[in-house]
């Protein structure tokens, strides 16, 4: 999202004098200054706190103390250098309240930098802030022992997964969403608000629909440039994905973003709410980039490591926001993976989903895969794993292509997205399945069974159901409704919202993991707006007024939600039950119809019938002789059925089942 920064100052990456010799560039300096310990950072403690940072290439390092987030030094102490290129320090006094900095000197030049492990900071995240985390700890979570994810729903499977994509602010901050702190972790926490017509709105209806796991859009510190924390009154909006301080909440989100405790009591007790309303929490993390490489504190540590270079020297740029992490480097694998686990621990988050993951090496996401797992391996983790122009060589990307190595990992599958409803690119906006364009059925099928090889001709890059997100619409392009206004838009409204309801009933109903984006259920628009990333409340809020104007849409959403969950059969746990249940059934082309048979993933249901109907008029269809065919779902497009004989109408789903 951020544009590239040349450097505002030359940067000295260092005299290899201070690393033994070794050049920060150079292959050899992992081998000699990978540092395991689990001490990085400040470990406060009321009798004194232990600080540890890792700067191989400083030629001295300094713990900088202040009184606060603004003013001048207290304080500069001498930090003693220790193993592996470490720096260490233990100050013997309580140190609570206070804030802190390293300063460190890289060749002739001293940078002063925030601990890149820091657990709080002031505003804007300028300063790291000493604490004792303990007392952010939400009343919930005091009453479960200190197992992690006790406090929470009970584990799910990836596939019985039915994910859903919030952004904090977007959520509470119109002005009907009926909450007392519009736009902060605390408005999306609160129980029992009503907005127009007497709705639920926030929480009460994010709850209500019947998803598994809400996704939080960036909640990690994110740059001042895109919004300036002290000057929350200007109406900034930015969804965060530049990361500042990867271990710290957002401030813009806390209440008091000057109380560098409020950011993380705020954010946790958001968790325990979701917790309390049996819903799992999947924290969207980005890795693969910083706002700006060359001011970041990583670079100013240790400048030349935590970034991919080209061979010209220049910043490696596959993310199109000026710089990559280099994931592959062993202290920048250990960085992700350490705040990974923090927030797992910490924040009790019940996932992750990559950003950008196709930039993120294959070793580091297995990692991150295999040490969840042995805190709970119900724990989701999904990511982009788009093919990405990138130096890190490409068996290393996890990426789609590499999928057979990311086994347990979803990727988000732009092939039905695009198949759905039309390419996201293309400026003549092709119709997609639901817009009539017969060529999108395959595609749509690749996603029905869950982008898993169903057979020699019909594959995507899933190995397994739970490697392939299923979605038509998040944050990212424009909203499902804008696209079909645009694509549609000559076509009468009613017949625009049965095609968007059966976008969301291909999603819901296909193998693997389903997605949705906030306000998907009441057709979401953002008047057209392609990359809503800065843009004000008024494109990007939750819209309660709208809500309540499409209640029926939401019910109709509700009851998508239900019928899966009522349904293993849309939830098969393997790509070999999927191949041996699932048959395609003989349709007209602007059809696609499917049977889940022999009670497919244990179902209650013998067999089940399921009809994408993608026409305005009626057409017949043939059942398969399988027993006496009822009626499940999309009675109102059902003309008529009669023994073997189906008639639909309209653009829309019917399911059926012989029980
Ligand atoms: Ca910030």
């Amino acid at each position: 999202m951020a544009v590239q920064k040349e450097p505002d100052y030359a940067i000295d990456y260092g005299d290899p004098a201070a690393s033994a010799g070794i050049s920060v560039f150079s292959e050899q300096f992992d081998d000699a200054f990978y540092y395991d310990g689990d001490d990085l950072g400040a470990r406060y403690a009321a009798d004194g706190t232990d600080f540890k940072l890792w700067a191989p290439t400083a030629f001295e390092a300094f713990l900088v103390l202040y009184e606060s987030w603004q003013g001048e030094p207290q304080q500069v102490l001498a930090m003693e250098r220790s193993v592996k290129g470490t720096w260490a320090l233990t100050v013997r006094e309580d140190l609570e309240g206070r804030y802190y900095t390293y300063r460190v000197r890289i060749g002739d030049q001293w940078n002063e930098a925030v601990d890149p492990y820091a657990r709080a900071v002031g505003v804007n995240g300028d300063r790291g802030y000493l604490t004792d985390l303990s007392r952010t700890t939400p009343s919930a979570w005091l009453k479960t022992d200190d197992g992690l994810q006790d406090a929470g729903p009970e584990p799910v499977s990836a596939v019985d997964a039915v994910i859903y994509e919030v952004n904090v602010r977007d959520f509470t901050v119109h002005p009907a969403s009926g909450a007392a702190h519009k736009g902060k972790f605390l408005g999306l926490s609160e129980s029992g608000t009503r907005g127009p017509g007497g709705i639920k709105t926030g929480l009460d209806h994010l709850a209500d629909l019947g998803v598994t796991h809400v996704q939080l859009m960036p909640v990690y510190d994110f740059s001042t440039e895109s919004v300036d924390e002290t000057r929350l009154e200007d109406g900034q909006y930015n969804w965060g994905y530049d990361p500042k301080n990867y271990n710290v909440p957002e401030g813009s989100y806390a209440t008091d973003p000057y109380d560098p405790a409020a950011r993380v009591r705020e954010l946790k007790e958001l968790i325990a709410a979701l917790h309390s309303r049996g819903l799992r929490v999947i924290m969207d993390v980005v890795y693969n980039h910083m706002y700006d490489a060359y001011r970041a504190n990583l670079t100013k540590l240790v400048p030349g490591y935590y970034f991919r270079y080209k061979s010209d020297g220049t910043l490696s740029d596959g993310s199109f926001c000026g710089n990559e992490m280099a994931s592959e480097r062993r202290m920048v694998r250990k960085f992700i993976l350490d705040s990974v686990l923090y927030w797992a621990k910490e924040y009790r988050m019940d996932g992750f989903r990559f950003d950008l993951m196709g930039l993120l090496d294959v070793g580091t996401m297995t990692e991150i895969r295999m040490r969840l797992d042995e805190i709970d391996p119900s724990m989701i983790l999904i990511g982009e794993g788009w093919i990405m122009e990138t130096e890190l060589p490409w068996p290393d990307r996890a990426n789609q292509q590499q999928a057979d190595r990311l086994p347990r990992i979803g990727q988000f599958n732009d092939v039905l997205r695009d198949a759905v409803k039309g390419n996201i690119f293309d400026a003549q906006w092709s119709r997609g399945f639901i817009g009539g364009d017969t060529q999108a059925a395959f595609g749509v099928k690749l996603g029905i069974v869950g982008g898993i090889p169903y057979h020699e001709g019909m594959k995507l890059f899933a190995q397994e159901p739970g490697q392939c997100v299923n979605y038509a619409e998040c944050h990212d392009n424009r909203t499902l409704w804008d696209g079909i206004s645009l694509s549609a838009g000559e076509r009468p409204e009613e017949v625009r919202r049965q095609m968007h309801r059966l976008a969301s009933a291909i999603v819901l109903t296909s193998q693997g993991i389903p997605f949705l984006h906030a306000g998907q259920e009441f057709m979401r628009t953002k008047n057209g707006v392609e990359n809503s990333y800065n843009s004000p409340d008024e494109i990007n809020m939750m819209d309660w007024d709208r809500c309540f104007e499409r209640r029926d849409d939401v019910a109709y959403l509700k009851a998508l939600i239900a019928l899966r969950a009522g349904h293993p059969a849309f939830r098969m746990r393997s790509a070999e039950e999927i191949r041996s249940r699932l048959y395609f059934e003989h349709a007209a082309e602007h059809c696609i119809a499917y049977t889940l048979r022999d009670h497919a993933g244990g179902d209650a249901a013998a067999h089940l019938y399921v009809l994408y109907h993608a026409a305005e008029g009626d057409t017949t269809l043939y059942l398969p002789e399988l027993g006496e065919w009822k009626i499940v779902f999309g009675v109102e497009h059902v003309r008529r059925l009669e023994a073997a004989i189906l008639e639909a109408g309209g653009i829309g789903m019917i399911v059926l089942a012989v029980s």
